[in-house]
């Protein structure tokens, strides 16, 4: 059970920890973008992520409770004091998010972490899949890791945060944000197996051109139901597709020429869902060779044929995005974009040189304006190391 903090409580929790030092823990935890590999982290997929130079921070102390904890969300204006050893109800609002985090922890380090206090303030849009989610989730895990001296490696971290999203938020998300969050390299993309969680770093050196988020500001609130809806499709094309050929362990393996062959009996929305998964896999593997080979045009086409896909395959697209997409294809200036994250709003990924960015946000803005009478936020993004201690 929480209770809400008044305005006076809040100012004094947050007085105390921004003004005396002593004690204190910083944290950074980034947001992240996925260059390509969409949708395919809980199919076996590999993936293209980074961690973003855009961040929440955190900063956290111990207070004198054995396990009354106040934390504030200066984003939310808004402060809770709840005991740390009652777990708050899954989906009942941010807190619950944190909560879920210390029921995962205490799982790992029964009885560590105590009383505490924390505030953060964000910096990373909320619902426009560049995963403030993640971000909160695992800043907070790093920073009680740090404060409360857990020693839990950062492989144990994504998961418990993973474990921790699942639950509190009802979607059952895949590992990749998790992943970019805690293990993020400033100039490198992640080139992450979300199978087996190997990873290598790929550099993100592009030349003039730079990484440049649009944001339909449609908030993605329909995103759980239908992802959950495209996981199970998934799960069940794989098991109709395994049962002939059992070296299928995940949808990524298995191949068009099969998706053909069981073309009846996974009916026409399966057959465009797996397509998708299978062509995104395989763009993504293309889309690393041509990094290597600093073919950004060969990049762009592939965030273009990445979109189709989310568009027209596995139908997690909406109006907006569409828009953005399909404006930037045609502009001359953008050399790919696609929709990126969950889907059903949030931002556009657009790789475009650097000397265009003003221009070409100028005129976006306007025809989105007409088009889809909503205000465009562009977001220019670097890419940034993982969730870091800063004091
Ligand atoms: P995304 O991860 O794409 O931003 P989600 O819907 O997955 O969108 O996560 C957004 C949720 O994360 C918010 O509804 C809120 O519960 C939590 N959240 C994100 N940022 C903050 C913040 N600064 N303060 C409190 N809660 C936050
Ligand atoms: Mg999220």
């Amino acid at each position: 059970m929480s209770t809400k903090l008044s305005k006076s409580d809040y100012e004094k929790i947050d007085l105390s920890l921004t003004s005396d030092k002593e004690g204190i823990v910083l944290m950074e935890a980034p947001g992240r973008i996925n260059l390509i590999g969409e949708h395919i982290d809980y199919n076996g997929g590999n993936v293209l992520p980074a961690a973003i130079d855009k961040c929440i921070y955190y900063t956290l102390k111990k207070n004198d409770s054995a396990t009354i904890s106040n934390v504030l969300s200066k984003n939310f204006s808004e402060g809770f004091s709840f005991d740390i050893t009652i777990p708050e109800k899954p989906g009942d609002g941010w807190l619950s998010y944190l909560s879920g985090v210390l029921s995962e922890i205490d799982k790992i380090a029964p009885g560590k972490v105590t009383g505490f206090d924390c505030v953060l303030d964000s910096k990373l849009p909320i619902g426009s899949g560049i995963s403030s989610s993640a971000a909160l989730l695992c800043g907070f895990a790093k920073g009680l890791n740090e404060l409360f001296e857990l020693n839990i490696d950062d492989i144990t971290i994504i998961k418990l945060c993973q474990n921790a999203e699942r639950i509190f938020s009802g979607a059952n998300v895949g590992v990749m944000d998790q992943f970019a969050v805690v293990k993020g390299k400033k100039d490198h993309f992640i080139l992450l197996d979300c199978e087996t969680l190997e990873y290598s770093t790929i550099p993100a050196a592009m030349g003039t051109n730079m990484l440049l988020l649009l944001n339909t500001n449609v908030s993605h609130n329909l995103a759980d139901s239908a992802y959950n809806e495209r996981r199970a499709q998934c799960e069940s094309a794989l098991e109709i597709i395994s049962a002939k050929y059992p070296q299928v362990k995940t949808l990524v393996e298995a191949t068009e020429e099969m998706v053909e062959e069981f073309k009846e009996e996974l009916g026409v929305d399966r057959v465009k869902r797996a397509m998708h998964v299978i062509q995104e896999q395989k763009r993504v593997e293309a889309t690393v060779e041509a990094l290597k080979n600093n073919d950004f045009t060969l990049v762009g086409e592939l965030l273009n044929a990445s979109h189709d896909g989310l568009q027209n395959l596995y139908e997690v697209s909406c109006p907006e995005l569409d828009f953005l997409a399909a404006y930037a294809k045609n502009d001359d200036r953008v050399l790919g974009a696609r929709m990126m994250g969950g889907g059903f709003g949030g931002c556009t990924i657009n790789l475009i040189d650097e000397k265009h960015v003003e221009s070409f946000v100028t005129d976006a803005s306007k025809a989105y304006k007409e088009a889809c009478n909503l205000d465009l936020t562009a977001i220019p993004v670097k890419t940034n190391n993982g969730v870091s201690k800063i004091n």
